[in-house]
């Protein structure tokens, strides 16, 4: 099944959505026009269709064998990587004084969502790469980054981040590998890493693995925690590859899904250790690979959005195909393409809705932290930084829920045929299912949303999201146009819920914390529907003002507002009454 780049999707929720046009005019990226935007997304949507999407299904059933601590990509991926490398994709919104373009986040993640829509296990790699960029340019000594930089920035080496060990999963204080001090200012490495996404391949020639490790007087917890930068192959002092270092792939895992993508066990130290170098400043590392995990998060919830689009593509397209069944009044002899039956509309519409409000969410994530980055001031940018944070677990756990549920609903569409694998539905649905696992669990999203995220700036930042979110409503009542139909009224009350709840939250005194993690992923769900329904609603008033294509993109809001963000009632009762059951039903868990 082809991908087709919905560029109009894309470049409606940049601008209506995401506000960029706004952010561009404030002259927060040089000279760079919407004209420039439209440009890069053709261009990126191209790629992503012709050249890595008919690889999806090559690497799902290739995998990547491993033999004597050798990785081989799946068919075509080398190929399709260097000219992915070589057109610039990897260092589009990279510093341009390390060859990056220095182009919006927001841009790269509509971008990403393309490469993960044409084939996520090949856009994961330099998902991370980009996402080590960030943390070496942000923390590392300028040695380090004259050392690494400029080559993971073209992308001519990839990186890899390395938290996870058998005892150290979500809990990454846990982690054991141990790091000595060499006296030469480097450090030595010794350890074991699970799980690692590319931490071995055959795509470049060096690695530069990004390493959590502890120093042996280092305290106890994620306090004692540095990050260390290990390449595959040490440097010689003109730059070019030197020796082998002390790291290698020891096994790659077998897996549900994302086939064409290894998952490497590393082992680091077999000899004298892994030499490495530190990141930021020593047991200072967890603030660096937050750097690093934040902007992964945002891209791994974009997975979500890529991956959920490419299931919907696919059921549209088969609906129209298969006939089954009849409408009302069809004569007997005849039968319906499926499309017609409204229970299949249901299943596409909440597809393409569910899809829609996701990426809305991610996109306007995005557009925050470019803000926070280049907005006038300290203060806009410490807003921009808020709401870049309290939308970050927002937008990895609901994108990623939706990325499963809409590749469910895609092999549902399908009927049998989405169980068979040569469909290609089965491939996203298994596929889509690790998102919502790495870059922390989605479970750790809803409590880093509500033990971290809501406090910021003493709930300013919650505080300003709602106000925001309650002038879309007001938009919406004041457009008043008929083809919304209870689109306002559902969306008042979805936000009243959402504060509600969030009230409750922040209410919580200490001895009631569990009460609040009880109610941490269902807020979070929350969240995302009442946020992801005013940003769908903000569009589709803007698409009733400024084009003549409404029609769709009205739909959608309405469709979500009265079938999801209705949703909001119970979720906000689940919350708020729900802990007490919950935190007492050891009976039925024995
Ligand atoms: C394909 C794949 C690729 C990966 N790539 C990388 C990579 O490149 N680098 C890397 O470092 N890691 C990587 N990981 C590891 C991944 O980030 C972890 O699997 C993930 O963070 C969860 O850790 P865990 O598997 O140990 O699960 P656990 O931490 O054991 O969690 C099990 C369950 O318990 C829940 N849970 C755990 N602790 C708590 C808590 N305190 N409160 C509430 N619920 C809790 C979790 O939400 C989850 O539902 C990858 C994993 C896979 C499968």
């Amino acid at each position: 099944m082809i991908y087709r780049a919905p560029l109009a999707d894309i470049g409606f929720a940049l601008r209506y959505g995401a506000g960029l046009p706004a952010a561009i005019a404030e002259g927060l990226f040089g000279d760079l026009t919407m004209d420039d935007v439209d440009a890069v997304l053709s261009e990126a949507g191209r790629f992503a269709a012709e050249v890595v999407a008919p690889l999806n299904r090559v690497g799902d059933t290739c995998g990547t064998p491993f033999k004597d601590g050798a990785v081989t990509t799946p068919p075509g991926w080398k190929q399709a990587y260097d000219g992915w490398r070589d057109g610039g994709w990897n260092g589009l919104a990279a510093p341009v004084e390390w060859g990056g373009q220095g182009l919006p986040q927001t841009l790269n993640m509509a971008c990403l969502e393309m490469w993960n829509a044409a084939a996520m296990a090949f856009a994961v790699g330099p998902l991370l790469t980009i996402a080590a960029i960030d943390a070496l340019h942000a923390h590392g000594s300028e040695a380090l980054k004259r050392a690494y930089l400029k080559k993971l920035v073209s992308g001519e080496w990839t990186g890899s981040m390395q938290l996870t060990e058998p005892q150290a999963g979500s809990d990454v204080g846990a982690l054991r590998t141990r790091a000595e001090r060499a006296g030469d200012g480097s450090y030595r490495l010794k350890g074991q890493k699970i799980f690692i996404t590319y931490g071995e391949h055959d795509l470049t020639d060096n690695i530069v693995h990004f390493v959590l490790a502890r120093l042996p007087d280092a305290p106890p917890g994620t306090r004692g925690i540095s990050l260390f930068l290990v390449p595959k192959f040490l440097l010689n002092a003109d730059g070019s590859l030197g020796a082998r270092n002390d790291i290698r792939a020891h096994s790659v895992e077998h897996k549900l899904g994302i086939h064409g993508s290894p998952t490497c066990t590393m082992i680091l130290g077999d000899g004298d250790g892994a030499v490495g170098y530190v990141v930021g400043a020593e047991n200072a590392g967890m603030a660096c690979m937050f750097t690093m995990m934040n902007r992964a998060r945002l891209a791994v919830g974009v997975q979500g959005v890529g991956v959920a689009e490419r299931a919907t593509q696919q059921a549209l397209a088969y609906a129209r195909e298969r006939r089954q069944g009849r409408t009302a009044g069809m004569p007997a002899t005849q039968s319906a393409a499926i499309i017609a039956h409204p229970d299949v509309r249901r299943m596409l519409l909440s597809m393409r809705a569910l899809t829609a409000a996701a990426r809305t969410i991610c996109y306007a994530t995005a557009i925050a932290l470019d803000r926070s980055e280049r907005s006038a001031g300290p203060a806009a940018r410490k807003a921009a930084y808020d709401l870049a944070s309290l939308l970050t677990p927002v937008a990895k756990a609901y994108a990623t829920d939706i990325g499963i549920e809409v590749a469910s609903l895609g092999v549902q569409v399908h009927g049998g045929m989405g169980f068979i694998e040569e469909t290609g539905a089965a491939q996203f649905y298994r596929d889509a299912r690790i998102a919502a696992i790495y870059e922390g669990t989605n479970g750790i999203q809803a409590i880093d949303l509500v033990t971290r995220k809501l406090a910021l700036s003493g709930g300013a930042a919650v505080n300003a999201h709602l106000a925001d979110l309650r002038a879309i409503v007001e938009t919406v009542k004041a457009n008043n146009d008929p083809t919304l139909g209870a689109t306002a009224v559902r969306l008042e009350d979805a936000v009243e819920c959402l504060a509600r709840a969030t009230a409750w939250m922040l209410g919580r005194p200490d001895q009631e914390a569990d009460a609040a993690l009880a109610g941490a992923s269902p807020y979070l769900r929350l969240f995302g529907i009442a946020t992801g329904g005013c940003l769908l609603a903000k569009q589709a008033v803007a698409a009733l003002r400024l084009t003549d294509e409404a029609a769709p993109r009205v739909a959608l809001a309405r469709f979500f507002a009265e079938n999801y963000a209705v949703q909001s009632a119970a979720i906000e009762r689940t919350i708020i009454e729900g802990a007490p059951g919950l935190l007492g039903a050891d009976a039925a868990l024995s």
